[in-house]
């Protein structure tokens, strides 16, 4: 909630800027710690979600490890202060320089997504001396039932290790001397909220667990990713973190010395923050009455990217409810926050909050139209 103690504090700073609320990023922590503590899994902080150094260094001070896809991530998360042991790196895409770079920095595991890859990373560890320690990411070919953009596990997707590439991998493994295959990876996609995903996930876990042991492999690591969802419609709603532990310890059936790890990057920041804006301008369309908003898509890509909705709050108002198209003042049609958002009379100045922002909002962020960058602010600073 935004209390008016703090909206007095909004009135003094340049819109648009992006509000972290930090008790709600810690209690949504503490949430976390507590479930990961009581059942043994690792939590991987997924870094791509938001890593803004302030929010990165308040994960890493709960002991939890980081999620990367490039090694600049590695290198922001090093900077907060999550330990090398705990940095998993994924992404389809890994340079030789960043390969070489995070066997240097001695990451825990690199989740390899292609054959070649692990030939490369094989290669790079060779010429350091070292064993890299890798995971496979497998596609199991489950639909995440959300956003085409955002689905990962299907077929033809360029994520992640086929099935049927698995006895090839097996087979060129005596050949890769610098590398330990540990585990398994998986991520089907992000903004999952129906739990049916996760339980055919832990199935398909169950059945791969079944094929590695027949191949006489076994496994330390099984990574059920990250994708973990989180209500849009009511922002002051904390991920329910307890049902998905649960749903996991109950249907995943871990093997003696695994370790089950966990990547969430959405449920751990997107409810923390929100992009406030000042309207600039109300415009009386024909049929339409568009509240013109300072913030745009450079400053919030997912809208216009995937079509997603945002709760949206007019800070200052509390007239007669009208519906707004509240748009950026961006050169594309696509700049629109919402359609027909009922919101008490708005006026030129009042403020508006673009709630849930705190994933994948901020980091997204571009300087098209040659705008500025938002800048952040913290709760516990202002
Ligand atoms: C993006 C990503 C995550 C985090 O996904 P969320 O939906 O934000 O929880 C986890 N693991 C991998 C490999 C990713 O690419």
């Amino acid at each position: 909630m935004i209390s008016t103690n703090i909206l007095e504090k909004f009135r003094e700073i340049e819109t648009p800027f992006y509000y972290y609320d930090v008790e709600v990023l810690k209690s949504t922590l503490d949430v976390l710690k507590k479930e990961s503590d009581n059942s043994g899994y690792k939590i991987h902080y997924a870094v791509k979600a938001n890593f803004n150094p302030r929010l990165l260094k308040i994960i890493s001070s709960y002991g939890f490890g980081a999620d990367c896809v490039s090694y600049n991530e590695i290198a922001a998360a090093l900077e907060a202060g999550f330990n090398p042991s705990e940095i998993v790196f994924a992404g389809v895409g890994k340079t030789d320089r960043e390969i070489e770079s995070a066997l240097k920095a001695d990451i825990f595991c690199f989740n390899c997504e292609s054959i070649p890859e692990i030939e490369v990373i094989n290669e790079l560890a060779s010429k350091q001396n070292k064993t890299a320690v890798i995971a496979l990411r497998i596609n199991p070919y489950i639909e995440a039932h959300t956003h085409k953009y955002i689905t990962t596990g299907i077929e033809e997707s360029k994520f992640g290790i086929n099935t049927w590439e698995l006895e090839e991998v097996l087979r060129k493994m005596s050949g890769f001397k610098n590398i330990r295959l540990a585990g398994m990876h998986f991520h089907i996609g992000s903004q999952i909220t129906r739990m049916s995903v996760f339980k055919s996930l832990c199935t398909r876990i169950n059945e791969l667990q079944e094929w590695f042991i027949t191949h006489g492999v076994s496994l330390d690591i099984v990574n059920v990713g990250g994708g973990f969802g989180i209500d849009y419609e009511n922002p002051e709603k904390n991920p329910a973190f307890g049902d998905y532990f649960s749903l996991i310890n109950e249907l995943i059936d871990l093997r003696p010395g695994q370790t089950l790890h966990m990547e969430p990057g959405r449920s751990v920041v997107g409810q923390c923050g929100s992009l406030i804006s000042r309207v600039l301008y109300i415009k009386n369309g024909s049929q339409t009455l568009f509240a013109i908003i300072d913030a745009g898509m450079t400053d919030l890509i997912r809208p216009a990217l995937y079509q997603a909705y945002h709760k949206i709050e007019n800070l200052t108002s509390n007239g007669n409810i009208y519906r707004y198209d509240v748009v950026g003042p961006i050169c594309e049609s696509s700049d629109t926050f919402g359609k027909y958002i009922e919101l008490p009379e708005t006026h030129r100045g009042d403020l508006i909050a673009i709630r849930s922002a705190g994933a994948y909002g901020e980091v997204m962020a571009s300087r098209y139209n040659l705008r500025n960058l938002a800048k952040a602010v913290f709760s516990d600073e202002l």
